[in-house]
């Protein structure tokens, strides 16, 4: 039967490493980058006798997440023991959560934005549709492997470090809706500050589940697990291919197991790794050595610490500074543009302008470049002056991007300064108006042709203007003069 006669339930995993100066449960110095085995300790090395310490930021960053998404949180959150035996985790257990996590429930909004570009456009609400979570809670990071031929090495720097895990309910229907899921956890990550949320850094990771069940039938199908997708797109792939290998086997009357499968984004195939183990198989139990957390105190704090989430922002922009809809959502995708918008926006009196250029002159200026609205030389306030000088009528925006060409190497310049260098000056209105009036004069022809309605001859008046100007005007205006002029 056609693959639309399926169900198709999703639910997702969600690591996230949170942004701490230290471990979980000791002093070392967590965060990437240090030589390998240099941040460790008798605690996060898992020596006899050695005692965990809890990190309460690390704590308090979740507790925030968990507000951020309107979770509850049980009176008292406690600490278990997840055995298993592998190199990445010397205690031979991973200390977690697991049945009272410091979040319960809560939702992730589904933002318009957040669906992949090729997705049908969604209306223009912030908010799509909410995902139902089942729970969050804290946990430490294993040690990274790297596998050679015939050896592995292990780095035990991020082994303990704190680590956020986001579980969803079975809620999701769609690789699209997981892809914007994903998302839109990450904005929301990012702007509580919980995380930089940056899945090629391996700081965001993600697992997903799926089973399809025909119509009508109320229990769900076997869950197939997929592990460590490292994009959004790659696990909108992964669903993709999976969702359609399951249809094709129920089709022919193979059951599906439970199990865990492997997604090779080159290949675009997944692989049987394992019959999925259950939980009783890690014989989790409490954690002796850590008392549970009392979360009143964290949560009391932590509401004082809301930050505006980004369907707010949307709207903020939208009323603040008079946005339409589509830049809105735009800015608010991406943080770190966002920022520079309002900085911008606040130094000029064209807000609009400045969204204007973020979203559609900027990007292409940068991405040639290889830069990024980070690492853009020309900072946010000269970016402001720039759009004053275009206000202003010194230049035109074509001409603007002359003047942000000179600002881009030479950065202690401000754009009055860069306009003036490159000989635009403030049109004398009067001056330019008695030249269109000589043009007019000189043209019979070609005013004959605009009266008889070509406008297109408009266009070779203004250029006649320009080319007898200097400085240039802006042309825009040149042609506002001349359908003044000619009483259009
Ligand atoms: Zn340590
Ligand atoms: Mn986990």
């Amino acid at each position: 039967m056609p693959i639309s006669d399926y169900l198709v339930t999703i639910g997702l995993e969600v690591h996230c490493q949170i942004k701490t100066q230290t471990k979980m449960f000791c002093s070392c110095k967590a965060g990437f980058g240090y030589e390998p085995n240099t941040n460790v300790c008798p605690t996060c090395l898992g020596m006899p006798g050695a005692m965990p310490v809890l990190n309460e930021y690390a704590i308090e960053r979740t507790v925030l997440t968990g507000l951020m998404l309107g979770c509850s949180m049980p009176p008292v959150s406690k600490w278990d023991r997840k055995n298993y035996f592998y190199a990445d985790m010397p205690k031979n257990y991973q200390t977690s959560q697991l049945d009272l996590p410091l979040c319960i429930g809560g939702e992730v909004p589904l933002y318009s934005w957040a669906f992949p570009p090729d997705c049908k456009k969604k209306a223009d609400g912030a908010v799509v549709r909410t995902v139902k979570l089942d729970h969050i809670h804290l946990e430490e990071d294993a040690a990274k492997l790297t596998h050679f031929g015939s050896y592995s090495l292990v780095d035990y720097n991020r082994g303990g470090t704190p680590l956020m895990e986001i579980v969803s309910a079975p809620d999701l229907t769609s690789p699209e809706e997981t892809y914007a899921y994903l998302k839109s956890l990450q904005q929301i990550l990012i702007c509580g500050g919980i995380s930089d949320a940056d899945m090629e850094k391996g700081q965001m990771r993600c697992d997903v589940n799926v089973s399809l069940r025909p119509k009508g039938q109320k229990e769900l199908g076997a869950k197939i697990e997929m592990k460590n997708l490292n994009s959004m797109s790659a696990a909108r792939r992964a669903l993709i291919y999976e969702i359609a290998r399951q249809a094709e086997e129920l089709d022919m009357g193979i059951a599906q197991v439970q199990s865990t499968r492997r997604w090779d984004d080159d290949l675009g195939e997944s692989f049987v790794m394992r019959t999925k183990e259950n939980a009783h198989d890690y014989r989790y139990h409490t954690c002796p050595d850590l008392i549970p957390v009392h979360t009143a105190p964290y949560v009391e704090k932590m509401q004082q610490a809301l930050p505006e989430l980004p369907d707010a922002r949307q709207k903020r922009l939208m009323e603040q500074y008079s946005l339409p809809v589509a830049d809105a959502n735009a800015l608010v995708a991406d943080a770190a543009l966002c920022a520079y918008f309002e900085t911008a926006a606040a130094a000029t009196t064209a807000p609009r302008k400045v969204a204007n250029w973020l979203i559609n002159t900027l990007p292409p200026i940068l991405a040639e470049k290889e830069l990024t609205i980070a690492t853009c030389p020309v900072s946010p306030q000269t970016l402001a002056g720039l759009i004053d000088v275009v206000e202003e009528g010194i230049c035109s925006t074509n001409q603007a991007k002359d003047v942000l060409a000179l600002l881009w190497d030479n950065q202690e310049l401000t754009a009055a300064a860069a306009a003036a260098s490159l000989g635009f000056k403030k049109t004398d209105v009067g001056a330019l108006e008695a030249l269109v009036e000589k043009i007019i004069a000189d043209n019979p022809k070609v005013v004959a042709g605009i009266r008889e309605g070509n406008m297109k001859f408009v266009n070779a008046l203004t250029g006649q203007v320009m080319k007898n100007s200097n400085p240039k005007p802006n042309p825009k205006l040149v042609t506002e003069i001349i359908t003044a002029k000619l009483g259009l």
